[in-house]
């Protein structure tokens, strides 16, 4: 026996172990299954599948953020899905709604007090401190995306599990950084054709001027107590600055009276929201100042912004919003550190764009197709196709079943330039049919000789497709 086929000899009893193993599971699964309960087959409430049909959105939004990041100079990071949940409880507000009623939050096997994030920016702000990137020359821009989780109610547009882009600058204070991350964002929806969008802003002020402010917001809710549906008497004194939020006539007529932040600023926070909306006005960025935006998570200070599309029935949606929050990295125990970031909702992005039916992404064209016909030639076609993409050219093929007239067909409608044919013959010869697909001949040629052959082929597509139409001429 020789050395090959005694090692392929073990091989295979190995392959039939490792099957008879498999089976036996399955057997004991099988047993055991009369005490399971059926599989739901049916995702979670508010958590949804993005199937193949709706990808080519979700790439070209992602390509153009990811594209947006790298132009201005931020370093991609990726943070995990779960953080303690004291880096969230405390910066977002003991007694906001999102800590209350919208976190994940368990505790592990390891009884840690865990949080599946319910957005990016604490995270970030600790993978800034725990990698010491406040000793490395400020700025510090990062960008991150993924998805994030919030118990809400679900609707359209608002899932429990959402995907999120989101862009945060650590390690400076001037403005010209707010009207950039500004910038940033309109520039993402100017890619995707997004236009119908309005950029709202305002300065909530520093954490000391916003406590007085919010002071202030408690006296005058009390004093209109009774104009208020309940739910928002009830977060008079914890939460003021949510009340703000509503959408009933009612609420909203008494927030019109209220008392507004943007003239109970430090005179520090004044001078920089100016100077922000001198840049905004510089860079001829479209804009209107909320003086009711707040952004409802504490850790904001001084600016807050949020964009907003509104659809054909004139309902607005949030698409992305952020702010500054100069305090964070110091409530994490690190120097004081000045910081801005924002997140843009790509699910909200992608609807928009379906809505407006804007360009989606369109995948490079294969320019080769691998035909192959019987089980011999199937598992030599794989090797040709690492080859065939190894040297860079884009190939497709049909590995499942199909006949050869299907594969050629489907060949036809792609428009690739070259096929290549492995039949039976070609298998045990280690031969390979290239046919070029705009002359339509074709020849055998020897397996290793086959990318030459390729390239060769797609010059000739080439040349064929440049020729010049002959003209017409006068008779
Ligand atoms: P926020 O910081 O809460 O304003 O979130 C930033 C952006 O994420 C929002 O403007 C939305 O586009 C998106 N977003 C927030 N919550 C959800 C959700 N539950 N489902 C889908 N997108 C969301």
């Amino acid at each position: 026996m020789t050395l090959a086929k005694k090692s392929s000899k073990s091989a295979s009893k190995k392959t039939s172990k490792k099957l008879s193993k498999i089976a036996s599971k399955k057997i004991v699964n099988e047993a055991s299954s009369a005490v399971r309960e059926p599989v739901m087959l049916q995702s979670v409430r508010g958590m949804r599948d993005i199937l193949p049909g709706e990808q080519s959105y979700w790439q070209q939004a992602r390509n153009v953020l990811k594209h947006e990041a790298e132009e201005y100079g931020f370093g991609r990071v990726d943070v995990p899905i779960i953080e303690f949940e004291n880096l969230y409880r405390q910066p977002i507000g003991e007694q906001t709604e999102m800590v209350e009623r919208e976190f994940y939050s368990f505790k592990t096997r390891g009884r840690d007090n865990v949080v599946l994030r319910p957005d990016f920016t604490p995270a970030v702000a600790r993978t800034y401190l725990q990698h010491s990137m406040n000793m490395l020359t400020q700025p510090i821009k990062l960008f991150s995306m993924g998805t994030s989780y919030r118990y809400d109610r679900p609707a359209e547009g608002r899932y429990r599990e959402f995907h999120q882009a989101n862009y945060d600058i650590f390690g400076e204070n001037d403005p010209v950084l707010d009207a950039q991350v500004i910038q940033i964002a309109y520039r993402v929806l100017q890619k995707l054709g997004i236009k119908n969008v309005q950029f709202q802003v305002n300065s909530i002020g520093t954490r000391e001027s916003r406590e007085q402010y919010s002071d202030l917001l408690k006296s005058y809710f009390l004093s209109k107590k009774n104009k208020l549906p309940s739910k928002y008497r009830d977060i008079i004194e914890t939460d003021p600055l949510r009340i703000f939020d509503a959408t009933d006539d009612k609420t909203v007529q008494v927030c019109a009276g209220a008392p507004q932040a943007i003239d109970h600023l430090d005179k520090e926070s004044r001078e920089h929201f100016k100077n922000l909306l001198e840049y905004l006005d510089e860079l001829d960025l479209p804009y209107m100042i909320n003086p009711m935006l707040n952004r409802g998570m504490e850790y904001y200070t001084r600016t807050v912004f949020e964009i907003f599309a509104t659809d054909e029935k004139g309902l607005r949606h949030a698409l992305g919003g952020g702010g500054r929050y100069d305090d964070l990295i110091e409530s994490f125990g690190g120097e004081p550190t000045p910081a801005i970031g924002f997140a843009f909702g790509i699910d909200r992005l992608v609807l928009e764009m379906k809505r407006l039916k804007t360009k989606s992404y369109k995948p490079p064209r294969p320019r080769v197709y691998l035909a192959q016909l019987g089980d011999l030639a199937k598992k030599k076609s794989l090797r040709i196709f690492a080859d065939v993409e190894n040297a860079g050219i884009l190939v497709a093929e049909s590995f499942g079943r199909g006949n050869l007239k299907e594969q050629m067909e489907q060949a036809v409608k792609m428009g690739v330039e070259v096929t290549l044919i492995v039949g039976q013959k070609e298998a045990l010869d280690s031969t390979v049919i290239v046919k070029n697909m705009h002359t339509g001949t074709q020849e055998t040629i020897a397996r290793e000789k086959v990318i030459d052959a390729v390239k060769s082929a797609m010059k000739q597509t080439i040349v064929v497709k440049k020729k010049p139409k002959p003209r017409k001429s006068k008779k």
